[in-house]
């Protein structure tokens, strides 16, 4: 009786447990199912059609802390770097650009596992039976440890963001720039904060963007002096810089929205005309004060400029809150003007792809363009008059919708500003005015469709015919009322 109850109810029992098995397994291939159905993997490259390898997607990058040390003598940095991101997918990987070895990952604390292949650095998060740990929603930190030679990185179509010639650094530039010293996403539809730690050879000054929030020998490493900056408002990587060497440093006290903040320039002791650029630089209150009227409030709590010792490939970089200058840009209120106008128009309200550079340059030039009439110089209309005139062949061939690669850094400085200012005529003064102030009233990525609607909304008239013939338009522009033509 015992045993035969016994039997039975262990019969009963292995017959349950193998029920629950089956429930179970059915279960979790169901979920296996419905969770491979909408799980779409993370790609190396955010779906940028212009520069397809570039960040990572399936998630947004929060904040950068980085913190390393960098001789400008060897050009070896090395460091480490917290990316803080949250996922908006289901995310197995994650993919980061790098140009640097990586030595070691953490995730969350814990050591990971990592590839590097070119620049994308790919760190696949713990997964469960193959299935991805994260949720959209989640909150990932990741350590990376990494070091290397900031000397013959090779960066492609051209825009090397490096210089260095064995005494002085800088690392600046677009589309691509911070991927040579931190692990990013690097790409302006995903903006972040900063937190930058440089440590370099006593006596060597290392600049970067954002407040100093101190500087000096560090205790731990002795022979070495820190460099702390740090970013308040979340932009695109590109905004990012470093400048590293022997620098003539000056705080000045502005005033930024009614509260009174330190501004810090910069200008490299291999600049001949030293003073004079560092006079040049502490125009920039002024300069943001006038812009302000357009603008509206400057939207970041730091302010400066440098000019490093190198001859670089533009006038001037929108860095955040402290435009890199080249030195024969000294003394052309309208780079000042225009770099300045970027910490609304590029920094604050940024790309969404890089075909949408037009929301960025050629809405700078025209405040450009304004900033240097009201200073006294030429006129919006006199610059255009000038352009349409004088004009031809590649000016109107070119897209300015669809620039390409090639010519992204092109046609949008002058027949870009031209489209604003028939924008302008077309729509009238007060239109204009607020539609300005609307625009860089605004944060994170833009398209340049938002940009077209933004202006159909703002225009009292249809501009629709007029941004179809400049922005998409591939000859010379007929001189109509339609098309802004006063
Ligand atoms: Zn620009």
């Amino acid at each position: 009786m015992w045993s035969a109850s016994k039997d039975t109810a262990g019969r009963r029992v292995a017959e349950w447990l193998g029920s629950l098995v089956a429930l179970l397994t059915g279960l979790i291939l169901v979920v296996a199912l419905i969770f491979t159905r909408t799980f779409a993997p993370a790609s190396a490259g955010i779906g940028d059609p212009y520069y397809p390898e570039a960040g990572g997607s399936g998630y947004d990058a929060l904040s950068y802390v980085v913190d390393v040390t960098y001789d400008p003598g060897t050009a070896v940095l090395s460091g480490s770097t917290w990316v803080s991101l949250m996922t908006t997918q289901p995310l197995d990987v994650v993919h980061l650009d790098l140009m640097l070895a990586v030595s070691e990952v953490e995730v969350g604390g814990a050591k990971a596992g990592f590839t590097q292949r070119g620049s994308d650095l790919a760190v696949p998060l713990v997964t469960i039976a193959g299935l991805p740990a994260n949720r959209a929603g989640e909150v990932v930190n990741i350590l990376v440890a990494y070091s290397g030679s900031l000397a013959g990185l090779k960066f492609r179509d051209g825009f090397d963001p490096v210089y260095w010639n064995g005494a002085e650094t800088l690392i600046s530039g677009e589309p691509l720039s911070a991927s040579a010293w931190f692990p990013s996403n690097d790409h302006p539809s995903d903006p972040a904060t900063y937190d930058i730690t440089v440590g370099v050879p006593t006596g060597v000054e290392a600049i970067s963007v954002g407040t100093l929030l101190g500087h000096g020998a560090d205790p731990a490493h002795p022979g070495e002096d820190t460099w702390h900056w740090r970013t308040a408002t979340p932009a695109p990587t590109y905004a990012t810089m470093l400048a590293v060497g022997q620098y003539d440093v000056e705080t000045v006290p502005v005033q930024l929205d009614g509260v009174e903040r330190t501004a810090v320039y910069a200008v490299s002791e291999a600049v001949a005309a030293r003073t004079q650029a560092m006079d040049w630089l502490k125009e920039s209150g002024a300069a943001v004060t006038a812009l302000e009227r357009h603008l509206g409030r400057y939207p970041l709590n730091a302010l400066g400029g440098v000019v490093p010792g190198f001859t670089l490939e533009w006038a001037g970089m929108e860095t955040l809150g402290r435009p890199v200058y080249d030195r024969d840009a000294v003394g052309k209120d309208n780079v000042l003007f225009h770099e300045l106008a970027h910490q609304w128009l590029g920094d604050t309200v940024t790309l969404r792809q890089w075909h949408d550079i037009f929301i960025n340059e050629a809405m700078a030039s025209y405040l450009e363009w304004m900033s240097v009439a009201e200073a006294g110089g030429a006129t919006p209309q006199q610059n255009f008059d000038h352009l349409y005139a004088t004009s031809k062949g590649a000016f109107w061939s070119l897209r300015l919708s669809d620039p390409g690669t090639r010519d992204l850094f092109t046609r949008v400085y002058d027949r870009g500003p031209m489209v604003v200012h028939a924008l302008r005529v077309r729509m009238g003064e007060d239109a204009f005015s607020r539609f300005l102030a609307d625009w860089a009233g605004q944060s994170g990525p833009r398209s340049l469709d938002d940009w077209r609607v933004a202006a159909e909304k703002a225009s009292p008239v249809d501009v629709r015919p007029l941004l179809a013939a400049w922005l998409d338009g591939t000859s010379k522009v007929p001189s109509t009322t339609e098309n802004g033509f006063s």
